[in-house]
């Protein structure tokens, strides 16, 4: 990095911050993104991967934070279509929770916060004559229906990422910052990447570091900087079931708690059951989905459907940490908001610290516009926002209509298996191409794994998505561990991925 100083140091390969440094490289700044683990390595990997309003929001009075996420999904679905879709939810009406009225209230402002093109209107539905696929136990009889999207939340960084770099942003992976000094005009920041350390300066850092915001903040050699980082860390866990027999739209139980839980169609196998809210202390790191929460999980959805699951039934788990921005009047974590805060802390000259505390992954590009309407007075010149309308690499889909899309590739590719081609379609979009390259028949892709994966896709990741290590490919860039685990394969999967990956960097 040498005696270069860049405009902006992003610390943090989550969600919000490869979304400010696409933002920011985009509008000609100098970016560095600093990532200590892999991209998504963080909370970006383990949200209910929805692209939503938040339903429940509305009982807090988020209504800032409702109609901005609610306008991002058509953005999203705009940019990214093959990552972003539609699903349908079905509510059904439970006694002792709220009234049909309330719920009916809530839809009606859910449906008219903001303008909507493409997602269909909520309605009721009599749950004795649309079955819901017969999911639900039959003396559940009415409910709603609503739509909102899902989103491969892992994916949705990686595409951040390359955004960014296209516009010559350095992605640094595997590369912690440890620790932060001011020097003259410039932060002067030490990275430690395996035995390597390395200094980066920077005018401008952005903290993004999650649900270690605090911990970053920290590193500032004076602490002058940042002042105390207001984060509240709530942790909140899923469970992955084989597909629930029916159970292709999405659905919203409500718990006897008062809370809600989503039971979601995963790739095309599995149902993901979530999520808890439990308040934790310790390092993001170690968060595990505990007993305790499965047990929460089951018995909340058990409530609800005809053929019962239990812990037999889950073949995955997994658990990530909201970074929640700290409320010390509001003892109920799933009351926290959900919206984002950006704090800016400067000195007289001209270093400056941009902490971003809270965000969903749905919000992540208003976010970074935010970010750069705080940092404009410090850029003249700033060009105008752009990423609203800019397709995310492999969203150039024609029309935004993957359907259409699946189908021209389904005779471009007659030799690809369906299941196979559709999963490198969803994952890679129009880049699709790049990943098969010259393949002519299937022998060419290399060795098959489960997922669609195959060597070809594991060196295109490697080569372009800064996959480093097998279970970056196999838990991050693709879902392809979820399906080796469910076969019983993992372990021989993961001794044939990691003998495709090129030797780490030091
Ligand atoms: C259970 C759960 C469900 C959720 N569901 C949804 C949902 O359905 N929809 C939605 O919109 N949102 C959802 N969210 C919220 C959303 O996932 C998070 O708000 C978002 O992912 C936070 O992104 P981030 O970039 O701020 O943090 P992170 O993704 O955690 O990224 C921060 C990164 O900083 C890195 N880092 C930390 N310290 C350093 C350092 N010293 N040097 C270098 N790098 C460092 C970390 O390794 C990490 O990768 C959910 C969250 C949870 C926990």
């Amino acid at each position: 990095m040498g005696g270069r100083i860049y405009d902006l140091l992003i610390i943090g390969g989550g969600i919000n911050g490869a979304g400010v440094a696409a933002d920011a490289a985009g509008r000609g700044l100098s970016v560095c993104l600093v990532e200590q683990g892999d991209l998504a390595g963080g909370t970006s990997q383990a949200s209910s991967k929805l692209v939503h309003g938040g339903l429940r929001y509305l009982e807090h009075f988020e209504f800032r934070l409702v109609r901005e996420a609610l306008l991002e999904r058509e953005v999203m679905l705009d940019r990214a279509p093959h990552i972003v879709w539609p699903l349908r939810f079905v509510l059904p009406e439970a006694d002792g929770v709220r009234s049909r009225m309330r719920i009916r209230a809530g839809l009606f402002l859910y449906d008219h916060l903001a303008q909507r093109r493409r997602i269909p209107a909520s309605r009721a539905v009599d749950l004795t004559r649309e079955s819901a696929g017969g999911v639900l136990r039959s003396d559940f009889r009415r409910g709603f229906s609503y739509w909102d999207c899902w989103v491969d939340d892992a994916r949705l960084v990686v595409l951040n990422a390359k955004l960014a770099a296209a516009s010559g942003a350095d992605i640094r992976t595997r590369t912690r910052v440890v620790s932060l000094a001011r020097g003259d005009g410039a932060w002067s920041a030490t990275l430690q990447s395996g035995e390597r350390s390395a200094t980066c300066r920077a005018r401008v850092i952005v903290n993004a570091a999650g649900p270690w915001a605090d911990r970053v903040a920290a590193l500032v050699r004076d602490n002058t900087a940042s002042g105390a980082v207001p984060l509240r860390l709530v942790k909140g866990s899923h469970i992955v079931v084989p597909r629930i027999a029916g159970a292709e739209d999405g659905f919203l139980l409500q718990n006897t708690d008062g809370r809600v839980v989503f039971v979601l169609p995963f790739e095309t196998a599995f149902t993901l059951i979530g999520t808890t809210d439990v308040p934790v202390s310790g390092s993001p790191a170690d968060a595990t989905c505990s007993a305790e929460e499965e047990a929460y999980l089951l018995a909340a959805v058990n409530r609800f459907l005809a053929r019962p699951l239990t812990r037999g039934d889950i073949v995955w788990r997994f658990a990530g940490v909201r970074p929640l921005q700290a409320d010390e009047e509001q003892s109920n974590p799933s009351a926290l908001s959900r919206d984002y805060s950006l704090a800016l802390t400067g000195d007289a000259a001209g270093t400056a610290m941009l902490t971003i505390v809270g965000g969903k992954v749905t919000t992540y590009r208003r976010l970074a516009e935010a970010v750069m309407e705080r940092l404009a007075p410090l850029v003249p010149g700033l060009p105008p926002a752009w990423t609203a309308s800019r397709p995310l690499p492999g969203g150039d889909i024609p029309g935004g209509d993957f359907d259409l899309y699946m189908e021209g590739l389904s005779r471009l590719y007659a030799w690809m298996p369906d299941a196979m081609l559709l999963a490198l379609a969803r994952r890679h979009g129009t880049a699709v191409r790049d990943v098969i390259g010259d393949a002519r028949r299937i022998e060419d892709m290399g060795v098959l794994f489960p997922g669609g994966l195959s060597a070809r896709e594991v060196a295109y990741l490697t080569a372009n998505e800064w996959a480093m290590t097998a279970d970056d490919v196999l838990w991050r860039r693709t879902k392809a561990g979820l399906h080796a685990k469910a076969s019983g394969v993992e372990a021989k999967v993961m001794a044939g991925v990691s003998g495709l990956m090129p030797p780490q960097r030091p």
